[in-house]
């Protein structure tokens, strides 16, 4: 396996840059991205709602996001996703490390192959995240004394408005943990790309119903990023495994 550069996707309440980044502007041919980049060793940081934080989940580029990294030579990426909690054992600031994906959006330009010169496949995503990279991600986070929830369901919902009770009611009944807006297409895509893509979800409230109405919880997201960087920097250190279980890796 060739080595390539390692990346973080940061959602809501995570925030880059450290001292020594630099913003890069990537033209793709989906349109433009910003990134943020360190030295060599250093993961490059892509804010996913924009260097302004002012992109709403629905209208984000994920693909060309998901493209400029590819063209800065990334081959693994993990994503901060901040969740409402659907499961009665994620109170607002437990975290998760995401291994299914339940996809309720639309409208949202989700593929790289959309036929004639893009090409026509259909990319395996029954694990739709790295079971290598999930597992360093684990190990990581007992490192620094965070202990995730080690599996679990995540629906996308479209947005940007929140869920109604009853839609939180039926995304558990269909096996959902957390819900959020952002996990789908940029997983899909990462996997069409054919990098190596793992998630961490932190909760920042009950979602709609479960605690009655919805309350973001503010200390939840500002220690996200302090408490996590370290976590990803560590499980993003090395390649993952040969082997590691994503369909097509090199
Ligand atoms: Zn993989």
């Amino acid at each position: 396996m060739s080595a390539g550069r390692a990346a973080i996707i940061g959602g809501t309440g995570f925030d880059l840059p450290e001292p020594g980044y630099r913003e890069e502007r990537v033209e793709t041919a989906y349109g433009p991205a910003v990134l943020q980049v360190g030295g060599d060793g250093d993961p490059i940081f892509l804010p996913r709602h924009g260097p302004d934080r002012n992109i709403p989940p629905h209208l984000i580029n994920y693909r060309a996001n998901v493209a400029a990294l590819a063209a800065r030579g990334v081959d693994r990426v993990i994503a901060t996703l901040a969740v409402g909690s659907i499961a009665e054992d994620l109170p607002p600031g437990a975290t998760m490390v995401v291994d299914q994906l339940l996809d309720f959006t639309s409208g949202r330009r989700h593929t790289f192959f959309e036929g004639g010169s893009a090409g026509r496949r259909h990319v395996d995503v029954t694990d739709p995240f790295c079971p290598g990279l999930r597992a360093r991600l684990i190990d990581a986070a007992l490192r620094f004394g965070i202990h995730p929830r080690e599996s679990g369901t995540y629906a996308c919902a479209n947005g940007p408005r929140l869920e109604t009770a009853a839609e939180i009611r039926m995304y558990r009944l269909l096996g959902a943990h957390v819900v959020g807006m952002t996990a789908a297409p940029e997983a899909f895509l990462a996997r069409e790309r054919g990098l190596h893509y793992a998630a961490l979800a932190v909760s920042i409230n009950w979602a709609a119903g479960v605690r009655g109405r919805v309350h973001i919880d503010s200390d939840a997201l500002t220690t996200m990023h302090e408490r996590l960087l370290p976590v990803l920097r560590a499980a993003l250190t090395q390649p993952p495994p040969a082997g590691c279980g994503c369909p097509d890796a090199d």
